[in-house]
């Protein structure tokens, strides 16, 4: 059936998106040894016409034109060496294939771009999150013809587009009396072999077993040694949702693969949970954690999670309020018993229905995190370094939550030694010292920076473990996870060195003595740096450095404040209180020290300012004083 005759003066050439023609150059180089995967993108393309064009006509039954039963085509031409994949979806409009087939509309595509590297090996995987999708035929065909008509438009209104991959792309209108897309590719030289029905045939099985709408091929029979096409067509995947069978009919094989049809995903999941739910809405859930972070997985309003389905009908993908911000990198299916099939995403929104699922899915993957960190460490350790930051969020997100989500956490510490190595709350409480109260933080702007911070040197030297925080979101979590287990978490660059029962009380005879020897010289230091600081105290929490920075308990820590400023927000920032080491060498000469006193308190400042990531103000000013303290040093005595 081909009577679709063009009207000629329609046609036009149009070149494709500069991002397009990257991504078609690069495709084609670098996604060679995945090419098969173009046949799986074109199903998946033509199974969400399908999707569209059901859901539309759920408000408008008249698009289906008479015709409710949705399939998908899959037919070659040896002759021709040609592929075709058809389907009778809700189709294209002129204008619609020129903006979803020329240019590309994700968010994040400059990101993604941003992030090639040039190794074909990695820009292959990135590629693959980035979803290649349509551009993929391009693998294997040097020229690409797609017919197309919008459901409900009439038969003079289809319209077909032609490529070659190259730099640009015709388009002109036809008469098409079908609704829905053909697509067909014009194989390159070499890639005969996809001219097999037994090979396209493995190709389906393996990529696009479970779309839901039947993917037929004509039956084939063997006559004189070669594959004859009959004019009957059959199904060749199974074409039922997976997510509804008993759990005891499904393969670990058959959870990997339909994950990577729903998740676009080239790698297998980490792992899944799979349940149906029933209580006050009865629900079925298959929710995958990935291997990777996909690309714009920091984009907090990028959600390309859990698709939505009513009693196996396709809604919606992308439903974001399945669950929270801080899952979403779950990727998955839900599909709900009870809910209306005309739902939208405004009533969605507002729904009871759906905040009760929500809470089910949360606690589901809660619950998958909970069993995967004590049963199979090495991969929550995979997942920990993949997503561990977006978790993080939920500690001040999903406050029912707090407590599980906290004994999720991981962080570094000073009882190891690279930020990999990770310990929990809850290994943290359970090699406290005894009499320890508290457990100890310190947040920074780097795993070094909080590694290497004076304010750690008493703890060392007592072996008092302190967790190092130098991810950005770990200001947010220690603003909202104020304890744990009933210990209070105290950050160790803020307030008074406060060790409660671990000091011993010979200690603190001596620091009350100290205190009063050095009142002169604290008092002095005060004076000279004037606004620059709150106060100047003696300190016992140094042990190798002269002086350290720190701020009242209640006060925003330096380092948040350093991170709001580095975004843009003027963060008022606190003054904070100058303590000094009573046993350090310079700080007793500076006791003796009186034509340059104010150079040294100065230097003083500015170290221990620098020795916690900060900024000087006056880096040459600095820098200048160093060297001629220095050159004081080194001349004979005056
Ligand atoms: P994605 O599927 O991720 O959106 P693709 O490159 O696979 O990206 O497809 C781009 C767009 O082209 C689709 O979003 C859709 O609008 C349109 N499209 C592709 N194939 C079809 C089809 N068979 N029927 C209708 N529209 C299609
Ligand atoms: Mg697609």
């Amino acid at each position: 059936m081909n009577p679709e005759t063009a009207c000629a003066s329609s046609e036009e050439t149009l070149g494709f998106q500069a991002e397009v023609q990257q991504l078609l150059h690069l495709m084609i180089h670098s996604l060679y040894s995945n090419r098969e995967i173009f046949l799986r993108e074109l199903i998946s393309n033509a199974a969400d016409a399908c999707d569209k064009l059901r859901f539309e006509a759920l408000h408008n039954p008249a698009l289906l034109e008479g015709g409710g039963e949705f399939a998908i085509e899959v037919d070659y031409d040896k002759g021709a060496r040609t592929i075709t994949v058809r389907d009778n979806g809700i189709g294209m409009n002129r204008e619609e294939a020129i903006a979803h087939l020329g240019t590309i509309a994700k968010s994040g595509t400059r990101e993604f771009f941003a992030r090639l590297t040039g190794d074909q090996q990695k820009d292959a995987h990135l590629i693959g999150q980035f979803g290649v999708g349509f551009y993929s035929s391009f693998i294997v065909a040097d020229r690409v013809t797609v017919r197309s008509r919008r459901a409900g438009e009439r038969p003079d209104q289809g319209v077909e587009w032609v490529s070659d991959g190259g730099g640009s792309f015709t388009v002109r209108m036809i008469e098409r009396p079908a609704r829905g897309t053909e697509i067909v590719l014009h194989l390159r030289e070499g890639q005969d072999e996809l001219l097999s029905g037994w090979k396209l045939r493995a190709l389906i099985r393996k990529y696009s077993d479970h779309i839901m709408q039947p993917i037929r091929m004509r039956k084939e029979e063997w006559k004189d040694g070669e594959e004859k096409k009959s004019d009957e067509w059959e199904t060749v995947n199974q074409a039922s949702a997976l997510w509804a069978k008993p759990k005891s009919e499904i393969s670990e094989e058959d959870y990997k693969s339909f994950y990577k049809h729903v998740a676009h995903d080239y790698d297998d999941p980490l792992a899944w949970t799979h349940a149906k739910v029933e209580g006050r809405q009865d629900y079925t859930l298959l929710l995958y954690l990935p291997t990777h972070a996909p690309f714009d997985l920091w984009d907090r309003k990028e959600r390309h999670g859990v698709k939505l389905y009513v009693r196996r009908v396709f809604i919606m993908d992308d439903a974001e309020q399945l669950l929270p911000a801080y899952l979403r990198f779950v990727r998955g299916v839900v599909d709900a018993a009870d809910l209306p099939l005309n739902v939208s995403r405004e009533i969605l929104q507002e729904s009871k229905d759906i905040e009760a699922i929500k809470k089910g899915c949360t606690a589901k993957v809660l619950a998958l995190l909970s069993d995967l960190s004590e049963k199979e460490p090495e991969k929550y350790k995979t997942f920990w370094k993949e997503f561990g930051r977006v978790l993080k969020e939920g500690v001040g997100e999903d406050f029912a939550n707090k407590e599980k989500i906290a004994k999720l956490l991981r962080f570094a510490s000073t009882q190891t030694d690279t930020p990999d190595e990770t310990v929990s709350l809850s290994d943290y409480v359970a090699r406290m010292k005894p009499g320890q109260e508290k457990i100890y933080y310190i947040t920074a702007e780097s795993f070094n920076a909080a590694k290497n911070s004076p304010h750690l040197e008493i703890f060392r030297r007592k072996g008092i473990e302190v967790l190092l925080l130098s991810d950005r979101v770990d200001e947010w979590v220690v603003a909202h996870l104020t304890e744990f287990e009933g210990k209070p978490l105290v950050s160790v660059a803020k307030g008074g060195l406060d060790l409660g029962q671990l000091a011993d009380e010979s200690e603190k005879q001596e620091q009350e003595k100290e205190a009063q020897e050095f009142s002169a010289l604290t008092e002095k230091i005060a004076k000279s740096l004037g606004d620059k600081v709150k106060s100047v105290r003696i300190t016992h929490r140094l042990t190798d450095s002269p002086a350290c920075l720190v701020v009242e308990e209640h006060e925003m820590s330096t380092n948040l404040a350093r991170i709001l400023k580095s975004v843009g927000h003027k963060a008022p920032l606190a003054k904070p209180i100058l303590e000094i080491n009573p046993k350090h060498p310079v700080v007793l000469r500076l006791k003796e020290e009186e034509a340059k006193f104010d150079d040294w308190a100065q230097v003083l400042f500015d170290q221990a300012l620098l020795a916690e990531g900060g900024q000087l103000d006056d880096p040459a000013t600095f820098v200048k004083r160093m060297n001629d303290l220095l050159l004081s040093m080194a001349l004979p005595a005056r």
